[in-house]
C-alpha cells in the first residue's frame, strides 16, 4: 500500500487501546447504545440496559450527520452531558462521533472514544485535529472508500502523534438495496493482514434490517474482528433516529448471550 508508513503491518506487534480500562485489540469489545442521545430517560434506560446485558462501551450521538438539514441533528453540548452521566452511572466509557473540526478539543473533554463517521472519512481537517487530541479514535471507513484510503485516513490520525486508532467497517455502497449498505466482512482479515490496528463491526448501519444484525454479528467475531459497535434503543418505535434498525434490549441481551460462548470458542483457535 501506498504512503503508508506508520499503520502498516511490518513487524509491529498488534496495537491495543486502553479505553479506560477496555483493552481494545486484546479483548472482545462490544459497544452499544442508541443512534442519538435524545432525552435524560432514554439514554439512562438505554444505557442500564446494554450494560445488563455485558456492553463494554456506551454509544451515543450529540452530533447527527444526516441526509436532510431538516432532519434531528443532535442535542449538541446538552448530549455530551447526558451521555457522560450515563456513562458515569454506569462505569462505561464512552464513544460519541464529533463532525466538526472545531468541537474536536471540547468534545475531546467529554468522549472517552471519538467517532468520525463514514461522510467524514477524509475531512482531513477533522482527522488532522483529532490526531492532536489524546483521545482513542474510532475511524469509520468511508461507504465509498477502498481500504488504501481508509488506511491513510488512519495515517492522517497517527501522523499527528495519535497512536491509538480503532477502523470500523460500516459497510459499503453497492448496487444492493435490500440492506442498506454491504458489509464488507473481508476487511477484517484483510486489514489484519495489512495493518496492526484494531478492527471493529458495525452491523448496525451496514445491514440496516433487525433480524441480519444477529448473523452478520456472529459472523463478525469468527472472521476474528476485535469489537462491535450495535445500535440499541429502549423504545426502538420512539427513536428520532435509525428506529428501524435498533435493538430492543431484549433483541441485545440475547445475541450478547449467543456472542459469548462464540469468543470463548476463538480464543481457543490457534492464530
Ligand atoms: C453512527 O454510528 O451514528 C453513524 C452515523 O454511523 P455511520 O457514520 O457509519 O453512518
Ligand atoms: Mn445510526
Amino acid at each position: 500500500m501506498k504512503n503508508l508508513r506508520l499503520a502498516v503491518r511490518e513487524s509491529r506487534p498488534r496495537t491495543v487501546i486502553d479505553v479506560c480500562g477496555v483493552a481494545v485489540g486484546r479483548d472482545f469489545v462490544v459497544i452499544a447504545g442508541p443512534c442519538s442521545v435524545e432525552s435524560e430517560e432514554q439514554m439512562m434506560a438505554s444505557a442500564r440496559a446494554v450494560k445488563a446485558a455485558g456492553a463494554d462501551m456506551l454509544r451515543g450521538g450529540a452530533f447527527k450527520p444526516r441526509t436532510s438539514p431538516y432532519a434531528f441533528q443532535g442535542l449538541g453540548l446538552r448530549g455530551l452531558k447526558l451521555l457522560a452521566r450515563a456513562g458515569r452511572e454506569t462505569g462505561l466509557p464512552i464513544v460519541t462521533e464529533v463532525i466538526d473540526p472545531r468541537d474536536v478539543s471540547w468534545v475531546a473533554e467529554f468522549a472517552d472514544v471519538l467517532q468520525i463517521g463514514t461522510r467524514n472519512m477524509q475531512n482531513f481537517s477533522l482527522l488532522k485535529e483529532v490526531g492532536r487530541t489524546g483521545r482513542p479514535v474510532l475511524l469509520k471507513r468511508g461507504m465509498y472508500s477502498t481500504l488504501e484510503e481508509w488506511l491513510n485516513c488512519a495515517e492522517y490520525i497517527l501522523s499527528e502523534g495519535n497512536p491509538n486508532v480503532i477502523l470500523c467497517e460500516r459497510g459499503i455502497r453497492t448496487f444492493e438495496r435490500y440492506t442498506r449498505n454491504t458489509l464488507d466482512l473481508s476487511a477484517v482479515p484483510a486489514i489484519k493482514e495489512l495493518t496492526h490496528l484494531p478492527i471493529i463491526i458495525d452491523p448496525t448501519h451496514s445491514t440496516g434490517r433487525l433480524s441480519l444484525i444477529p448473523p452478520m454479528s456472529v459472523a463478525a467475531v469468527a472472521a476474528g474482528a476485535d469489537g462491535l459497535i450495535i445500535e440499541v434503543h429502549h423504545r426502538p418505535e420512539e427513536a428520532l433516529c435509525d428506529a428501524a434498525q435498533a435493538l430492543t434490549p431484549a433483541m441485545f441481551t440475547d445475541l450478547m448471550g449467543r456472542l459469548r460462548p462464540l469468543c470463548n470458542f476463538m480464543d481457543g483457535l490457534p492464530e
